[in-house]
């Protein structure tokens, strides 16, 4: 089960496998044991042209299609995906590291986007408007927006890449996919797959390869009418830059930097447990993990004694060992960003309750210990940047406004948690809250049927929910004079 001989063709362009023009190839790495999977196919811009035109030449029959047509075949990726839903899982834990069980949930979750999408292909609805003119009549007609340019990154190698191509194929887009150079197996797979079920050559294509040429030229291309990307706000910016000569359509999944304030009338076990889950999730290298955590002051001491219970339980090691609860991070410059923003913190008086160092015991990989700070304060990094890896300062509150003011002082609008059991504080302060997205006694919102998006410079626009397949389309307005 997912065995990879030496070398994987992972360029598909209209319907074959290739092989880069020039021959180059990328090693793709266990980040817990550092052996090489295999190598995959390093294409460039001309791998990116290619891939346009062919994703051109499919756009007209594909979106002749009836939605049912579509749905049908969105419907069989979600049956195939998890028919082969354990493969996929140790694929997506051997590239990206990620304990096992967590990759199950991934994939079960990227599947989840083809069901939802297939569903909501069929509810592709337009409008008609009370016309002021009684010899018009006015009508809003959803039509897909043409060749998507789909970038993902590495942090969920199968949810993110399923998440842009599911409502992409609903409208009626067909689509070129770059995903993380870290993670192109889990990408290749799910292409493989929509292969498998028969989805016509050229509406799906997919370019390994250099990031920087490829970004170019989908940035560049006329053909390209939207860039859908999941990554850094750095990144992102450049993708708006890049594209605003032809004024691309842009949807944007950025940065984030997620508070949790724990109010004194808050159950501190689920607290404390859901914290830590958030936090700990994929060693802390989701967008919406928790970053910083504001306790009231009544029940500090409480809290930090839950904290430190349950953080000891938790075991790390090899993603592919069933026991582990913290695989590795995913290379060594997240490690060194880790103990960049531990040192800083350390530096500027934080103190270490519990962990602190690199973990090396059984794996030579990019480990870290789950880690809790105490005494930290807006000056250090690790209260304004993204981590991106296990590190969890705690920080103390003395009432409601100060929580929200402190919550809201950061340049992010990802998503942001509350833990309280009074219901007119959760409504209050969740309306306050400058956030996309607010989980209330919850650190897990994301799922297919709810949209997904941050505010400010968390990005733009919406994933996921019926609100998702909209970014994919254009609303025709049509006025016609009648006698
Ligand atoms: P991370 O820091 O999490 O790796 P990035 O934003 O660098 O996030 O990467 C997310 C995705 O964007 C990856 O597929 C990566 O290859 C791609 N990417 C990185 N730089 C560029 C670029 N200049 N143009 C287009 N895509 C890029």
């Amino acid at each position: 089960m997912s065995k990879f001989s030496e070398y994987t063709k992972t360029i598909f362009i209209d319907g074959q496998w290739l092989d880069a023009h020039n021959g180059n190839t990328l090693p793709v790495r266990n980040p817990a044991t550092l052996e090489r999977i295999t190598e995959v196919s390093y294409g460039d811009e001309i791998e990116a042209e290619q891939a346009v035109r062919a994703a051109s030449r499919a756009f007209p029959q594909w979106t002749g299609q009836t939605a049912r047509e579509r749905s049908q075949l969105l419907y069989a990726a979600y049956e195939k995906m998890l028919e082969n839903k354990e493969e996929l899982a140790v694929t997506l834990t051997m590239e990206q590291g990620k304990p096992l069980k967590e990759a199950r949930a991934e994939i079960d979750a990227a599947a989840s986007y083809f069901l939802w999408y297939a569903e909501e292909a069929n509810r592709l609805y337009g409008e008609i408007i009370p016309s002021s003119n009684k010899n018009k009549r006015l009508m809003v007609i959803p039509q897909p927006i043409g060749v998507v340019a789909a970038i993902t990154p590495w942090n969920f190698p199968a949810s993110m890449v399923t998440r842009k191509l599911a409502p992409a194929l609903a409208a009626g887009c067909t689509v070129v996919l770059k995903p993380a150079p870290e993670t192109p197996l889990t990408a290749y797979r799910i292409v493989k797959i929509l292969e498998e079920v028969g989805l016509p050559p050229g509406v799906v294509n997919l370019v390994t390869g250099d990031a920087v040429s490829i970004g170019k030229c989908w940035m560049s291309h006329p053909d390209v009418r939207m860039i859908t990307f999941t990554g850094s706000t750095e990144v992102g910016r450049l993708l708006m830059k890049g594209s605003a000569d032809q004024v691309k359509k842009l949807s944007l999944e950025l940065g984030g930097h997620a508070p949790v304030i724990v109010f004194e009338d808050a159950d501190l076990d689920l607290a404390a447990e859901l914290t830590l889950a958030s936090k700990f999730r994929n060693c802390g290298q989701t967008c919406i993990c928790a970053n910083r955590v504001y306790v009231q002051q009544t029940v500090w001491d409480a809290f930090v004694e839950k904290v430190k219970a349950k953080v000891q339980q938790l075991s790390i090691g090899s993603g592919l060992d069933e026991a582990t609860d913290i695989g590795p991070l995913i290379n060594e410059e997240a490690v060194r960003k880790v103990q960049e923003h531990l040192e800083d913190a350390v530096q500027k008086g934080a103190s270490v309750i519990y962990g602190g160092r690199r973990w090396k015991r059984a794996y030579p990989g990019y480990f870290f210990e789950p880690t809790v700070l105490a005494n930290v304060t807006k000056e250090m990094k690790v209260m304004n940047e993204e981590t991106f890896g296990p590190l969890l300062p705690l920080q103390p509150f003395a009432d409601e406004m100060e929580a929200v003011r402190q919550a809201n002082d950061t340049q992010y609008g990802l998503a942001a948690y509350i833990f309280t059991d009074s219901l007119h504080r959760a409504y209050r302060v969740m309306e306050k809250l400058e956030y996309g997205i607010v989980g209330i006694n919850d650190v897990f919102p994301a799922v297919a049927e709810a949209p997904f998006g941050g505010v400010k410079q968390s990005g733009l626009g919406k994933e996921g929910g019926k609100e998702g397949i909209f970014e994919f389309v254009e609303l025709k307005y049509v006025s016609m004079g009648i006698r």
